[in-house]
């Protein structure tokens, strides 16, 4: 069996797994995200330990990112606000080290690919994974391609409906306030409500005004890209009431002007979690290692 590794770089952890798939993970390690050079060492130092060898390593990352192989800085964390870590060379440094191919691509690009692979996206060629967490972010498959564009999408960026009144809190994203990921994600909810999302009662007036906010998000996603899929992934669709809240929202904003089974009969079937459950974003990393080992063998 081919062996590879993966590594789900997050802005506050990063998980290494050593693997072939989601039945046969050999070995796998958790820790924080402290600076890059600590961070990087010992992700290195754990695939150095291990006896397999491994054929490629994939590395999904929380970004931005240049996802761009034809690019000089592929594989770099460019503008994020994480200090320290802006234009550090992830891909680069760990390809150095180890000496095996490695793929890089956006966390939710590596965890799309993982759940098309092995999860809940089998058999589509045109679906959107959605985290809901610390950020929002995007990941998609447009015909049967991971969609980059220029630099990748950034799904959790874009303007949604902000009824002042009804939630007069600004936004919590530091580039544009109340962007969807300003109203909506862990900070956003944190900052609203002066307790963190886990402490909050499942009954709480936040979670009716969250599965709004993701509603309108996917109101958009749904209306650009014709998804036959959204897999919503992250801590805080853990909470997993906000999916028929969220699915009945969404048909409400639609008012059946999309006529599809997908969006109408069956939307219980379209709007998921993901089939990898909390391992997408790791065995992501080892889809992107595994594709980037098959493309080798192909090509040569
Ligand atoms: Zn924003």
């Amino acid at each position: 069996m081919t062996v590879y590794g993966g590594i789900e770089a997050g802005g506050t952890k990063f998980v290494c797994a050593v693997g072939e798939g989601p039945q046969a993970i050999r070995a796998e390690t958790e820790f924080r995200t402290t600076t890059p050079e600590e961070t990087i060492a010992r992700a290195v130092q754990f695939f150095e330990r291990r006896p397999e060898q491994i054929a490629a390593l994939g590395i999904a990352s929380f970004g931005p990112v240049d996802p761009d192989p034809s690019s000089c800085t592929y594989g770099t964390i460019t503008t994020t606000p994480k200090p320290g870590w802006q234009n550090v060379d992830l891909r680069g440094k760990v390809a150095a080290a180890l000496g095996v191919p490695v793929a890089f691509d956006t966390d939710v690009n590596g965890a799309a690919l993982g759940e098309h692979r092995w999860g809940a996206a089998q058999g589509l060629d045109t679906f959107v994974y959605l985290t809901v967490g610390t950020g929002i972010g995007g990941g998609a498959m447009v015909e049967g391609q991971l969609v980059h564009g220029l630099v990748h999408p950034e799904m959790g960026h874009f303007r949604i409906p902000h009824d002042l009144e009804r939630d007069p809190f600004g936004g919590a994203c530091p580039f544009h306030g109340d962007c969807l990921e300003g109203l909506a994600a862990g900070p956003a909810i944190e900052a609203r409500w002066g307790v963190r999302g886990e402490h909050l009662p499942d009954d709480h007036p936040a979670w009716p005004l969250e599965a709004h906010y993701l509603a309108l998000g996917l109101m958009a996603i749904v209306c650009i890209l014709s998804p036959e899929r959204i897999i919503m992934g992250g801590g805080i669709m853990k909470r997993s009431f906000l999916f028929p809240m969220i699915r009945s929202e969404l048909q409400e904003l639609l008012a059946g002007y999309v006529q599809a089974r997908a969006f109408t009969e069956v939307i219980e079937e379209t709007i998921v979690p993901p089939g990898l459950g909390s391992r997408a974003g790791m065995l992501g990393a080892i889809a992107l290692a595994a594709r980037e080992h098959e493309e080798r063998c192909v090509w040569g």
